[in-house]
């Protein structure tokens, strides 16, 4: 297959999805491609996802216990069930320990790592009963490494992976499998939002492609396929750790990874 061929629709029928972070970028692709393959899909995020939505939308803020026990509630409520969650709502904070804020700790960890928390502590009831399930999280390669002025989204993403190793190694006998997509650079809005922070945007935009092997970043499209892959049932023995997707970058630097 080449980029944009896609793989026969179906692998996710009769599933029942929550999916944060719908509105836009990653979540919002994942939406889609787990629709098209069978899904069921409950899209969360704090503003409504572009009309036409294939699914059901509830508006949440997943750093909010109340606000995600009520999404639990409607998604089981609807389709009488859950089998996976895709922990996917995130933010950004381009700063360093010493220009970050204890608000803006405070709101990047609520979202990224306490909404992880919540959801999964909602889900893994519901997946239990129907005999187990998938809980995928999409972290970043900023769990593994750090890039300069990100230290409050780099910790979330590293709590991220704990949390997901934590998950896996709790429930597997439950039937609950747990993992996590590290993606690097991916063409949505919070890309946009970094490069727009960095001291020369348009340069950061050009070593963004040149960093990577394979001469580009990523499209939301091709992070909703792992998605698709990891909450199916062809990944069954898949649980605990994170699945790379970097075209290559923490494989080494290619030659003129520097040139604008
Ligand atoms: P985005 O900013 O384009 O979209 C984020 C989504 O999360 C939006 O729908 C937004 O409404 C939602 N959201 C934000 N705060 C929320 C909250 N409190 N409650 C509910 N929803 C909330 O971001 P994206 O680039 O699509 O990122 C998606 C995921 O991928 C994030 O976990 C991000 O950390 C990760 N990621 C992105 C990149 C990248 O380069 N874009 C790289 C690695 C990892």
């Amino acid at each position: 297959m080449t980029r944009g061929d896609e793989p026969p629709p179906g692998r996710l029928q009769g599933k029942v999805a929550v999916v944060t972070g719908t509105s836009r970028g990653i979540g919002h692709a994942i939406a889609l491609r787990f629709a098209r393959e069978g899904a069921q899909v409950v899209g969360a995020s704090r503003t409504p996802p572009p009309a036409p939505f294939p699914g059901t939308f509830v508006a949440t803020d997943v750093g909010e216990p109340a606000a995600v026990e009520l999404l639990f509630e409607r998604a089981v409520e609807l389709h009488g069930g859950l089998d996976v969650l895709v922990n996917n709502a995130a933010v950004e904070h381009e700063a360093t320990v010493e220009e970050t804020s204890l608000e803006a700790w405070n709101r990047v960890l609520a979202v990224n790592l306490t909404g992880v928390f919540l959801c999964s502590k909602e889900a893994i009831p519901h997946l239990r009963r129907r005999g187990g399930g998938a809980i995928v999280n999409i972290g970043s390669i900023d769990g593994s490494w750090a890039e300069p002025g990100l230290a409050a989204y780099c910790a979330s993403k590293g709590g991220v992976l704990a949390l997901t190793r934590s998950i896996a190694i709790d429930f597997g006998r439950d039937g609950i499998r747990c993992t996590c997509i590290c993606p690097s650079y991916v063409r949505t809005e919070m890309l946009e939002q970094y490069f727009a922070a960095q001291p020369d945007p348009k340069a950061a935009r050009a070593r963004a492609s040149t960093m990577h092997p394979l001469g580009r970043i990523a499209e939301p499209e091709e992070v909703a396929s792992l998605a698709v892959w990891l909450a199916s049932d062809e990944a069954t023995f898949a649980s605990g750790h994170p699945f790379l997707l970097d075209g290559g970058l923490l494989a080494g630097l290619p030659f003129g990874h520097g040139a604008a």
